[in-house]
């Protein structure tokens, strides 16, 4: 079970983005929480105030040190087994599958959520463990990528998926994408299904699968690709690719 608190001036996004689908079954379940904990609660300004002028000058507003400080103070009086604490900005390093996969030995997650040009350094230099990015682009707050974090990981959560072997065959967890999938009917106007997909060979399916993988792998991410752990049927599977593709 991963306890993910939430530290943010908007709670109510992420309250709303979390109330579906397997997200909200998971936390039905009891498989994770999500608590959202409102910075500007903590405010000791007589206006609830949570931002203010950079030194030195520039554009915009800072989240100031206080508020975020005696948060995080509050949250971690309930977190007593092992705690991360993560600060959802562009500085970080990328969130991948596998960090996602690594964020799991965790019992808390506290996602630190910014907004305006950023927060006073010494707040972050206090409390946070480490900066995640999800990507090299900025947005307006750290509530979409949080969420982010909160779907990738909680979705490899043992009992989250009703069928667990989904996520061992999505795109990155062997660091291949995945194949292309189909489904009823058997026609959509004149295009229709691979035949190997309908003969009820599993074998045959599994050897078809894979090798579209490693073609869209080759053809979209090919630095994705890492053959050390593949099978020696697969292995030839890769080398007839490689040898069409000539
Ligand atoms: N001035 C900051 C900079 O240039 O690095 C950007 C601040 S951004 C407008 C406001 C907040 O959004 C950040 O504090 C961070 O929490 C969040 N944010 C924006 N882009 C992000 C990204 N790519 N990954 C993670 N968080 C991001």
């Amino acid at each position: 079970m991963i306890n993910y608190h939430i530290m943010t001036l908007f709670p109510e996004v992420i309250e709303a983005a979390t109330n579906y689908s397997i997200v909200k079954r998971a936390k039905e379940a009891g498989l994770i929480r999500v608590q959202t904990h409102n910075i500007r609660d903590f405010s000791e300004n007589k206006h609830k105030k949570v931002d203010d002028y950079p030194f030195g000058g520039g554009a915009g507003m800072v989240m100031t040190a206080q508020p975020i400080i005696s948060c995080h103070n509050h949250i971690k009086t309930c977190c007593t087994d092992s705690t991360r604490t993560i600060y959802l900005s562009p500085k970080g390093r990328t969130f991948t599958q596998a960090v996602a996969q690594e964020l799991l030995q965790y019992d808390h997650l506290i996602l630190l959520c910014g907004h305006y040009e950023g927060i006073d350094q010494r707040a972050l230099d206090r409390i946070v463990d480490e900066e995640i990015s999800v990507g090299d682009y900025i947005l307006t707050g750290g509530e979409i990528p949080a969420l982010l974090i909160i779907e990738a990981t909680s979705r490899l959560i043992e009992g989250v998926l009703s069928t667990p072997e989904s996520h061992i065959k999505e795109s990155f967890s062997d660091n291949l994408l995945e194949y292309p999938q189909y489904t009823r009917p058997q026609h959509v106007d004149e295009a229709g299904v691979p035949e190997v997909l309908l003969s009820g060979n599993h074998a045959a399916i599994e050897a078809w699968r894979f090798e579209q993988s490693i073609k869209i792998t080759l053809d979209r991410r090919p630095e994705l690709l890492d053959t050390s752990n593949f099978t020696k049927k697969q292995m030839e599977i890769y080398m007839k690719v490689l040898r069409e593709r000539k």
